[in-house]
C-alpha cells in the first residue's frame, strides 16, 4: 500500500504522457516550449482566471507575486504558522516579515477574526508597513475568500492565495486560484495535480501584474532578454513538465470527484474514532491530503509503521516554532490552536485510485491502536 499511489493515475494515461513527450523531444524547444502556453490556458480556464503563468514550482509561485507587488523589508504579510515553510519562507526571503495568525479550529485555515486583530495590532505598533496577506487552502480546502479579502480592501493589503494544497478545490462555486487577487499553485508530483518532477503556475486576472510576473520569471527581462527592467529570478516552468501535466490535466476535475468519494468512506468509517475533516458546505475540497486528530497521534502512528500501513504527519511543528523563524520572537503558546492541531493531527493514504478495501485495512488499523 502506498500514501499517495502515482502509478495508477500513470497506468490511464500513460501513452498520452509518453507521446507528448517524444513530442518534446522532437520539437527541442525545452525552454518555453509550446506546451507550456498550452498548459497556462487550460488551467487558466479551469481555475476561471484570465492568466495563468507557469512557472519552476509551488515555492516561485507565491515568491514571483510577492516581488512583483514589490515586497520587501518592513512590510508586514500576514499569513498562517500551521503550513508549510514555503509560505512564510517566501516573506523572509524578500527581507519581509511573516506575521503569524492563528487558524480556525474546525478548518485549520486562517482565522479572518485573528486576521483583522493582527492587521490592527500591527499598525498601532507602526513599526510594520500592513502590505499582504497569504491565505492557505490547507489540506485541499480554500480558506474564507469573502471574509479575508472584504479585510484586505479595508486596510488596503494584496490578497495571495496559497492553492498549492488547493488547486481543484471549490469556493461557493469559484475554482482555487481565482479566490484572491493573485493565486500560486504547485505541481509538485504529490500535489493533487502533480508532474514528474518540479513546477508551479501562478493565476491572475491582473493583467498589470501578470506583465511584470512574465517579466520575474525570466531574469525581470524587459523588451528583450538583454534588457533587465528589474531583479527577477529563473523561474519558468520546463516543457516536458508542462507536456506531462497535460494529459493529468484533463481528468483532473474526474479524480477529484473520485477523491471525494474515498474522503467520503473513510468519514464513515472514521467517524466514530477519530476527529475527521470538516468541510464547509460551501466548499469542495481537492483533498490534497486526508488528515484526521487524535490525542494518542503518535501511538496510532508507531501502530500503523508496525503493520506497514503508510502515514504522515502535516505539520507536526508550526512555523512560529521553528528555528529558520526564530528571529521573529513568537514563543509556545502564541498560537494556541495551531499548537493543539499540531500535536494531534495525522494524514492518511488519499489518492483517486485507493481501493475500499485498503481503506478498511487502514480504518481498522487506526481503530485497534486509538484504544
Ligand atoms: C507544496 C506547498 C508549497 C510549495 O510547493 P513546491 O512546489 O514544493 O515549491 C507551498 N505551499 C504549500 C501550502 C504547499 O503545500
Amino acid at each position: 500500500m502506498q500514501f499517495i499511489d502515482l502509478k495508477a493515475q500513470q497506468a490511464r494515461i500513460k501513452d498520452k504522457i509518453d507521446q507528448n513527450i517524444q513530442n518534446v523531444l522532437a520539437h527541442g524547444r525545452y525552454i518555453m516550449g509550446p506546451e507550456v502556453k498550452e498548459l497556462e490556458q487550460k488551467l487558466a480556464d479551469f481555475a476561471g482566471t484570465t492568466y495563468g503563468v507557469g512557472c519552476a514550482s509551488g515555492t516561485d509561485a507565491l515568491l514571483m507575486p510577492l516581488m512583483a507587488y514589490d515586497v520587501g523589508p518592513g512590510d508586514a504579510i500576514f499569513t498562517v504558522s500551521f503550513t508549510f515553510i514555503a509560505t512564510a519562507e517566501v516573506v523572509q526571503l524578500l527581507g519581509a516579515t511573516p506575521v503569524f495568525v492563528d487558524i480556525d479550529e474546525k478548518t485549520y485555515n486562517i482565522d479572518y477574526t485573528k486576521l483583522e486583530e493582527a492587521i490592527i495590532r500591527v499598525k498601532n505598533e507602526g513599526k510594520l508597513n500592513p502590505k499582504g496577506i497569504i491565505p492557505v487552502d490547507l489540506f485541499g480546502q480554500p480558506a474564507d475568500y469573502d471574509e479575508i479579502n472584504a479585510i484586505a480592501k479595508k486596510h488596503g493589503l494584496f490578497v495571495l492565495e496559497d492553492a498549492a494544497q488547493g488547486f481543484g478545490g471549490i469556493y461557493k462555486g469559484k475554482r482555487a486560484g481565482s479566490l484572491a487577487d493573485v493565486a500560486g499553485t504547485s505541481f509538485f508530483p504529490a500535489k493533487p495535480l502533480g508532474t514528474y518532477g518540479d513546477g508551479g503556475m501562478i493565476f491572475t486576472d491582473d493583467k498589470n501584474l501578470y506583465e511584470k510576473l512574465l517579466s520575474i520569471r525570466v531574469h525581470g527581462q524587459g523588451t528583450d532578454k538583454y534588457n533587465n527592467i528589474r531583479i527577477g529570478i529563473n523561474g519558468r516552468l520546463d516543457t516536458l513538465m508542462a507536456a506531462i501535466l497535460l494529459p493529468k490535466a484533463d481528468i483532473f476535475e474526474e479524480e477529484i470527484g473520485l477523491r471525494q468519494e474515498v474522503a467520503n468512506r473513510y468519514n464513515k468509517m472514521l467517524g466514530q474514532v477519530v476527529k475527521t475533516p470538516y468541510v464547509k458546505d460551501d466548499n469542495t475540497s481537492a483533498w490534497a491530503q486526508y488528515s484526521i486528530l487524535h490525542p494518542k497521534r503518535d501511538q496510532i502512528l508507531a501502530g500503523l509503521k508496525k503493520d506497514g500501513i503508510p502515514s504522515a504527519v502535516y505539520y507536526p511543528k508550526p512555523l512560529h516554532l521553528q528555528d529558520a523563524f526564530s528571529g521573529l520572537g513568537y514563543k509556545y503558546g502564541d498560537m494556541p490552536v495551531s499548537e493543539k492541531i499540531a500535536g494531534e493531527v495525522f494524514s492518511i493514504p488519499m489518492h483517486p485510485y485507493l481501493a475500499e478495501s485498503d481503506q478498511v485495512i487502514i480504518t481498522d488499523a487506526i481503530k485497534k491502536y486509538a484504544i
